[in-house]
C-alpha cells in the first residue's frame, strides 16, 4: 500500500478512522495516527461536542432557576389560601374579631408567610438524626414545634424567598 498523500512512498501505517495508508512522515502528524481529512473531522466533532455540553449545562442551570421561581409561586398560592383562612377565622370565630383594615392585612401577611416558614423547616428536616426518625413521639413533638416555628420564622423566610426569586428572575432574563 502507498501513502494516501504521497503516491511515491510506501505506507508504514494506516489511518485509525478510515484505514488509508500513511507514510512515516504523515503517520507522525497526529496522535492517534490519522489522515488529514479524518483529523479535521475529529476536531470538528470535538468542538461540536464541547458546544453541546455547554448548551446542556446552560439549559440545566435555566431549568433550576425556573424551578425556584415556580416553587415560590406555588408557596405563595398556598400562602394566600392560609391567609384567607386565618382572616376568616379571626373575623368570625374569635371574640376579638378583626379591627379595621390594617389588622386584616397584618393577620393575612403573617398567615401568608407560614408556608414559607414551613418550607424552610422541611428543608432542615434532612438534618434530623436518623435514630429519632423511627420514633412516633418524635414526629408528634416535631409537628407541633414545626407549626409554631413556621409561624415565627414565616416572615423572614418569605422575605428571603422573595429576594431569591427576584434575583433568580433577573438571571433568567439575562439568559434569554
Ligand atoms: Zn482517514
Ligand atoms: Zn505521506
Amino acid at each position: 500500500m502507498k501513502c494516501f498523500n504521497h503516491p511515491d512512498r510506501e505506507a508504514v501505517a494506516t489511518c485509525q478512522k478510515c484505514g488509508k495508508g500513511l507514510c512515516r512522515e504523515c503517520a507522525e502528524k497526529y496522535t492517534p495516527c490519522m489522515c488529514e481529512p479524518c483529523a479535521a473531522k475529529s476536531q470538528r466533532d470535538q468542538q461540536q461536542q464541547a458546544q453541546n455540553k455547554e448548551e446542556q449545562r446552560k439549559q440545566k442551570y435555566k431549568d433550576a432557576l425556573v424551578d425556584t421561581r415556580s416553587e415560590f409561586i406555588k408557596t405563595s398560592v398556598i400562602g394566600i389560601i392560609v391567609g384567607i383562612i386565618f382572616v376568616w377565622y379571626q373575623a368570625t370565630q374569635t371574640t376579638e374579631g378583626i379591627d379595621g383594615f390594617s389588622d386584616c392585612v397584618g393577620t393575612f401577611f403573617v398567615a401568608f408567610c407560614i408556608p414559607f416558614g414551613w418550607k424552610f423547616f422541611t428543608y432542615l428536616q434532612s438534618f434530623i438524626p436518623i435514630f429519632l426518625i423511627g420514633t412516633w413521639w418524635f414526629w408528634f413533638i416535631y409537628l407541633a414545634v414545626k407549626i409554631v416555628l413556621s409561624l415565627l420564622a414565616g416572615v423572614p423566610a418569605f422575605i428571603y424567598q422573595l429576594v431569591k426569586t427576584i434575583l433568580t428572575q433577573r438571571k433568567i432574563n439575562r439568559l434569554d
